[in-house]
């Protein structure tokens, strides 16, 4: 009987995986990008931040590849998934991570529908894109991982605005009935839950919020909001999270929100 050690000895866990990783370029993606690439996984990310992806596939050489990709186009994402196919010939990971947060609308009367539409086209649209078309990649090879970054936003209310969470609940949505859909073909379908974590986008999120606020001050504020103390959330803590769920070691997890919150919504009522 197999023991699943064989996963476990290995310290390089995606050895020989082929993974395309979306908004690679900056933030929570791009230390994902690195660090699959660092547990030997061959990467094809892409991003709308052409010189910022760019810059990344040189650093990192012939395990990473970037090529530009707007998610809320379809023919964008069809072609990522197509070059990591026939760069690297075949699909083990997708990870749905490109994100925006959207207008600061806290209140449902001045709810804009093109908010929602800019907002759901990129969080919701782009990962049902990606799941599309790593699915039908993965599925003649019977097996295969498919992540997403959702958010805390995605479980309670009252931590975002109205477009940036009802686009992450929906994305859970999308997760769930994906998992159980594609568990007949061996795929796992899974996403994570950050807190506060410290990129360009969750910056600029606060600083639309209340302008006269600093980077660092931003900064100091997520550490302070975080219930768990001596410990600041980092991009490098969602990208282990991811790298979990994309190995062998989490290959019987699937239809799984797996919160990386430091405890944050624990006392809220919560539905995995
Ligand atoms: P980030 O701004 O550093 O990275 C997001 C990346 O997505 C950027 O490189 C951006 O160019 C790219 N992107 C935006 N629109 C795109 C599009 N249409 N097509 C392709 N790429 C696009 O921010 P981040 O915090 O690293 O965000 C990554 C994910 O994490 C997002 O889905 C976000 O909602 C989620 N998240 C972030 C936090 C946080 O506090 N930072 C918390 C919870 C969830």
């Amino acid at each position: 009987m197999a023991s699943g050690k064989e996963a476990s000895l290995s310290p390089r866990r995606l050895e020989r995986k082929v993974a395309v990783i979306t908004g690679g370029a900056s933030g929570i993606g791009a230390a994902a990008v690195r660090l699959f690439v660092i547990h030997g996984a061959s990467v094809v990310f892409g991003d709308v931040q052409d010189s910022l992806g760019e810059a990344l596939a040189k650093e990192l050489g012939s395990s990473a590849f970037f090529v530009h990709c707007d998610v809320t186009r379809e023919e964008d994402v069809e072609a990522l998934v197509n070059t990591a196919v026939s760069k690297y010939g075949r699909l083990d990971i997708m990870y749905n991570n490109a994100g925006i947060v959207g207008p600061p609308v806290v209140s449902i009367v001045d709810l804009k529908m093109k908010d929602m539409d800019a907002v759901f086209s990129v969080n919701v649209k782009g990962a049902i894109l990606g799941t599309k078309y790593a699915a039908r990649v993965m599925i003649p090879s019977k097996k295969g991982v498919i992540l997403s970054t959702a958010s805390i936003a995605s479980v309670v209310a009252g931590t975002a605005p109205h477009p940036y969470t009802i686009s992450k609940f929906a994305m859970a949505g999308m997760v769930k009935t994906t998992a159980f859909e594609l568990a007949q073909h061996g795929i796992r379908v899974n996403c994570i839950s950050p807190h506060a974590v410290p990129t360009p986008m969750a910056v600029s999120g606060y600083q639309s919020l209340v302008p006269q606020l600093t980077a660092a001050d931003v900064e100091g504020l997520m550490e302070n909001a975080s219930e768990l103390k001596g410990a600041a959330l980092v991009a490098d803590d969602i990208a282990n999270a991811a790298l979990f769920l994309a190995s062998d070691d989490a290959k019987y997890i699937s239809g799984h929100n797996l919160l990386v919150d430091g405890g944050f919504t624990s006392n809220k009522t919560y539905n995995p």
